[in-house]
């Protein structure tokens, strides 16, 4: 292994270890994060930064998330739907989905910015990992591909999307961040035949959902 290569594997192992420190536990989720090389999802000039337990532009106005972030959302799904086809809103650099990917679901993923959904659906390719994407308002959903077992949105949220919720498969469940554009608590709505059970966890800063049911896209 190169010497450069060396040192991104160990600082992955690290990124890893300070997951563990701020309480993520699942195994499943942190072996993920070891398997991920988060580097290859930022230009070569940012590698340096891929790290970092922090977000970082992706270009457009949009983020990757912190690892933290990305890690508590996964550990919610994984721990509630723990296989099955799952639906990400907002790819933005296509970490998240490949995080997903290498916990064995079937992934689905949905960017409304045709420049990031171009560069990730190459970037999966060139990895080879089989993650399905279009260009589109994710707060529609995907219809052609409903029920999922699990939808994790990725962009803060002003409410639940209906119609996202209402392709939720029967024991399905939704991670979400609902709230303002400043703060968002994360969200899981859990669908058990006609009924949903909401549980709340801490608040994040998300970039804003933007479309039919999300945020008004006159204004981002
Ligand atoms: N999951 C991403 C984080 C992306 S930030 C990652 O791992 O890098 C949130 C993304 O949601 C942005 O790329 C933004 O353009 C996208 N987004 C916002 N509203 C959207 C919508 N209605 N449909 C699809 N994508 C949306």
């Amino acid at each position: 292994m190169k010497e450069a290569e060396k040192r991104l594997d160990l600082r992955r192992r690290e990124m890893v270890e300070t997951l563990k420190l701020y309480g993520i536990t699942n195994r499943r989720v942190l072996d993920a994060f070891l398997e991920v090389p988060r580097h290859l999802f930022f230009d070569d000039s940012a590698v340096d930064c891929a790290y970092n337990d922090a977000a970082y532009p992706v270009g457009y106005g949009q983020t990757i998330s912190q690892p933290y972030t990305v890690a508590f959302m996964t550990a919610l799904l994984v721990e509630r739907c723990p296989y099955g086809k799952v639906l990400e809103i907002g790819t933005g650099s296509g970490y998240q989905a490949a995080i997903l990917d290498a916990l064995g679901y079937s992934v689905f993923t949905v960017e409304r910015i045709f420049g990031l959904y171009e560069r990730a659906e190459k970037l999966f390719s060139r990895l080879g990992l089989n993650i399905t994407c279009h260009c589109g308002d994710g707060t529609l959903g995907w219809m052609d591909e409903a029920p999922f077992d699990g939808i994790v949105v990725t962009a803060g949220a002003p409410k639940e999307p209906e119609l996202l919720m209402s392709q939720l498969a029967e024991n399905g469940c939704m991670v979400i961040p609902i709230g303002d554009y400043v703060s968002q608590q994360m969200t899981v709505i859990g669908r058990k035949g006609e009924d949903l059970k909401r549980e709340l966890f801490q608040y994040f800063t998300f970039v804003p959902l933007v479309g039919r049911e999300g945020w008004d896209d006159t204004v981002f």
